[in-house]
């Protein structure tokens, strides 16, 4: 078995993966650390959850420390303001031993701090696209002397229309330098950014892009929309749920079903772009720490969330993107655990579930719970799919997930 030695990281940063207690590399980081330690390019086509910032963390951190260069030499690029503080807290975590000054930059919070910490001096810097243009406008950080450039989540920067910052951004940095681009999905555009960025790339890919990870048991009920909320609550109380992570559609949705699970005596917080840089901090932190066990966000504001012991992931609205769900499954059964992921779906969704089986190759487990079972046209709904499953089973077609039930089944 690859132990962290072999694949050549310095002391130092051995044994702060020795104290974040990892035994042994994942399979992205066994591939991904030997080949950054030498500087060759990377594009990485790997989802969240597999270990992929420290695949590129680690590199980058011994990198740095071999030379005795000063000012920003390294650079995260990440989307969201939450993935920042989580590469942070990494980059903290594993550069523990080494003298590296790292420093985070995202926006919603003031630019007073950051300037003054930048002022400070900073070897890796992570940030936003937005919030680091407005510190290259002010002229309060240079990128002249970076040399080591990670793109993170290069699929979420084109979703979230930040690629024109990418290439803004790229403009100011050196051509002569290092580039890893990670990616859970490579949609055209962000072929085009890594053919652009990217010299001579060693190209790795961990597991099919879209097969969510394999720990994670996944169920639908079938019920009709009205009833989800009531669901929703019925299953918190009698499901041995730990800790739930909520799925809804908009930001609307989101508050609205906070407010009734709160009204219902649940500890429950909201997380999505709609609320201020605080209370999405407050938010997520009473999440982690156990103030609150049920946290109900928006795609955008979960995206890359990395919280250890999340026991159920409830799509309360199913996603209408294969790609939104694989991620959000992604949530539970980090690193070695198992969860489970319950989607509540409504007729009107059926559609999506069929699009989402065919993304990721396997038909998921349909049930009804009793107390909620939905009207008769929306059973036929749903039969009319099971039928078309069955079929394209049979076909060889898809492959089952889960051997829990066929059919719709009642479940207690
Ligand atoms: P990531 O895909 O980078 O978001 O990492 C997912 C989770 O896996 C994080 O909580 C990491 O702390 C954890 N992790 C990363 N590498 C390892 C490893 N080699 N062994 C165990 N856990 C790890």
């Amino acid at each position: 078995m690859t132990t962290f030695a072999d694949l050549g990281l310095m002391p130092g940063l051995l044994s702060a993966v020795r104290d974040a207690e990892y035994e042994t590399p994942t399979p992205i980081q066994e591939q991904a650390i030997p080949i950054a330690l030498t500087g060759t390019d990377v594009l990485a086509c790997a989802q969240t959850g597999t270990g992929k910032t420290a695949a590129f963390l680690l590199p980058l951190l011994q990198r740095l420390s071999q030379s005795d260069r000063k000012g920003v030499r390294a650079l995260v690029l990440t989307p969201t303001r939450e993935l920042a503080a989580q590469i942070a807290e990494s980059a903290r975590v594993y550069g523990k031993h080494s003298r590296l000054r790292s420093a985070v930059v995202f926006g919603g919070v003031s630019l007073g701090a950051q300037i003054a910490q930048l002022r400070r001096g900073v070897d890796l810097l992570i940030a936003t696209p937005g919030r680091l243009l407005d510190h290259l406008e002010r002229g309060t950080v240079s990128l002249s002397g970076v040399n080591i450039l990670v793109l993170d989540e290069a699929d979420r920067m084109f979703d979230m229309g930040f690629l024109p910052d990418v290439r803004r951004i790229l403009r100011l940095i050196p051509k002569e330098r290092q580039t890893l681009l990670f990616s859970a999905t490579m949609p055209k555009e962000v072929e085009h950014l890594a053919h652009e960025t990217l010299k001579s790339p060693t190209t790795i890919t961990i597991g099919r892009k879209t097969t969510p990870v394999e720990s994670v048991r996944q169920v639908l009920y079938a019920v009709e929309s009205e009833q989800k909320r009531d669901l929703l609550s019925h299953l918190l109380a009698h499901g041995h749920m730990r800790q739930v992570l909520v799925f809804t559609r908009t930001k609307i949705r989101a508050d609205r079903l906070t407010k009734h699970l709160a009204q219902c005596g649940r500890r429950v917080a909201a997380l999505h772009g709609g609320k201020s840089q605080g209370a999405r901090t407050e938010a997520l932190n009473s999440f982690r720490n156990g103030g609150v066990d049920v946290l109900i966000a928006t795609d955008l504001a979960a995206r890359g969330l990395d919280v250890d012991g999340i026991s159920h992931v409830v799509n309360f609205d199913v996603p209408n993107t294969p790609e939104d769900y694989v991620h959000r499954i992604g949530r539970t059964a980090r690193a070695s655990a198992t969860g489970d992921a319950i989607s509540l779906v409504s007729s009107d969704e059926v559609s999506f579930v069929r699009e989402i089986e065919r993304v990721i190759g396997g038909v998921i487990p349909c049930q009804v719970v009793k107390g909620f079972e939905p009207g008769a046209d929306t059973l036929r709904r749903f039969e009319r799919t099971e039928t078309s499953r069955s079929a394209r089973m049979a076909s060889g077609a898809i492959r089952r997930f889960t051997p829990r039930g066929r059919g719709l089944r009642r479940s207690a």
